[in-house]
Parts: C-alpha cells; structure tokens; sequence
C-alpha cells in the first residue's frame, strides 16, 4: 500500500511543454479547423447529407463501436470482415490508428484522473480536451504498448501505420463528386464535430453529470455528450462496467451504439455481446461519491 502510494506520487502530472508538441498533429487539427470557416459560404443540402452520413460511418460505427467497445474493450465479437471494415471507418475521424487509439485509451482507463491519464480534465479542462492529443506523451511512454492484442494482427498494423490514406481518398472522391463544398461538410466540418463529441467524453463527462455507480474516478454520465456521441457520455456508467455493449442503463440513458449492436445481433453480424447484470440503485448527482473499488 505505502510502495503503491509513494508510485503514484512520483508521477509527473501532464502540461503543456513546447518541445513536446506533435506538429504534424497540430498542423493536422488546426487546418481542418481553419476550413471549417469556408462551411458557410459552401453550403448546400447535399454536402450536409454527406458530412451527416460520414459522421455516422466514422463517429458511431467507426470509432464508437469499433475503435472503442470491439477493439479496446471486446464487448462483442465479429467477423474478420466486420472488424477490417470498422477499423477503415475509424480511421475517418482522423483520431489515429486503432493500435494508438486502443492504446491511449486503455492507458486512460488504468490511471483515470490519475497523473498517469494522458487526457484528464483534473490537469486543466482545455488540456483534457484537446491540448492533450498534440503533445507526446508526458512519461515518455509508447502509446501502442497496451495493445498488443492487436499488433498481433498484420491489417491492424498496416492500417495504424497508414491511418491518415482513407481520409485523404475520400477527400479526392468527394471532390470529384461534389466539389469542394462536399470536402468541407463531408470531411473538415464533420471531422471537426467528431473530434470534439469524442473529446467532449474525456472533458465534460468527466467534469458535470451524475454518477450511477461509485467509482474511484471523476467519470459522470452526461446527457448531451451521449447525444453527440452516439452514446458515448453515460461515461461513469462504462468506467463501472468497462466491457459492457450496453453504456445507456437506465431507460432514458439513450445510446445510439447499443442499438446499433442490437440490430447487427439481430442480423447475424455479432455475436457474444457481452452485458453485465447490472442493479442500479440510487442516482449521484454532483459533488464526490465514496470509491466502490470498481
Ligand atoms: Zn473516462
Ligand atoms: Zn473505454
């Protein structure tokens, strides 16, 4: 107990360090920011359909239900073809490759709003997110390390190394298609909006909300993060129940991602979903809760 302690300790908590600073991250996040500011000026119903479409493909499918509760956390499982597919859609976000991303995120989980959690709003709420994800990381430490699971596999490595190629494809095949207005609703503007729903779930889920179970960390459920995020926001009900499909437990809890793993059930597409019995008690709201030990 005192050696765990002193450990926890002597880690460094993250900040802001100049020579830390991933450039071609910034570069990356910053232009497609900057041409967002031509969204206005390149509207039409069409590109809206595409960057609605697109949003659903890489956020709920891709990130969502792929990079997050098949790869980091095997709530379920799928066929090879399924799982390749999800990976592609994944890397639409532009978040990085599954490895990386299974990674950082397992990483999250086992030093939650510790100084080991690379994006904890506890260090500053801007930094939790998004100046996190320019910098390397503060303790020097591999971000693919805690997902060797999936190095084993050659696809997942080739599309890590690779992430940024079906952007960069689709963003020439919208061009073709629908001009440029299309590669400013269907990649920077959705990219953008996925980008902070993702990041909203590191930052304002783990800042305002109620809490359903008590856990050692600050994660809450937040109503309008689920919404942007396919479900993504009852945040303190996944850190209870890590592997659990289903993040919306109670019947309000809306989660978009669960229904959608219903349905590819329902088709043959998944199987062994994975759920808890989960008994919900009473509903935290705000303030610290006592830690169960989940
Ligand atoms: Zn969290
Ligand atoms: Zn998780």
């Amino acid at each position: 107990m005192t050696d765990k302690t002193t450990k926890a300790a002597e880690v460094p908590a993250p900040r802001f360090a100049m020579d830390r600073m991933l450039w071609d991250h910034l570069i990356a996040i910053g232009t497609l920011h900057i041409l967002c500011l031509f969204a206005p000026f390149t509207f039409s119903w069409g590109a809206l359909a595409v960057a609605a479409f697109l949003y659903w493909v890489s956020g709920c499918l891709g990130v969502t239900l792929g990079y997050h509760r098949l790869f980091t956390h095997q709530s379920f499982e799928t066929s090879k073809f399924i799982r390749y597919s999800l990976a592609i859609f994944g890397t639409l976000a532009y978040q990085g490759g599954p490895i990386k991303w299974v990674g950082q995120h397992r990483t999250h989980h086992r030093d939650s709003d510790k100084n080991g959690d690379p994006h904890s709003p506890k260090h500053g709420f801007f930094w939790g997110h998004m100046l996190w994800c320019m910098m390397d990381d503060h303790l020097g430490r591999d971000p693919r390390a805690l997902a060797k699971d999936l190095q084993k596999d050659k696809f997942m490595v080739l599309i890590d190394r690779w992430f940024w190629v079906p952007q960069v494809v689709l963003a020439i095949a919208l061009y073709f298609i629908g001009g440029f207005g299309w590669v400013v609703w269907g990649v920077a503007v959705r990219t953008v909006l996925e980008y902070h729903s993702t990041w909203f779930v590191n930052s304002a889920s783990h800042t305002w909300g109620y809490k359903n179970f008590k856990t050692k960390d600050d994660s809450r459920n937040n109503w309008w993060v689920a919404l942007i995020s396919w479900g993504e926001g009852w945040h303190n009900n996944h850190h209870a129940h890590q592997r659990s499909a289903r993040h919306g437990m109670r019947w309000y809890e809306f989660d978009v991602t669960w229904y959608t793993i219903q349905a590819m059930e329902a088709l043959g597409l998944v199987r062994k979903v994975y759920v808890p019995d989960v008994e919900l008690g009473e509903r935290y709201t705000g303030g610290d809760v006592p830690p169960s030990g989940h």
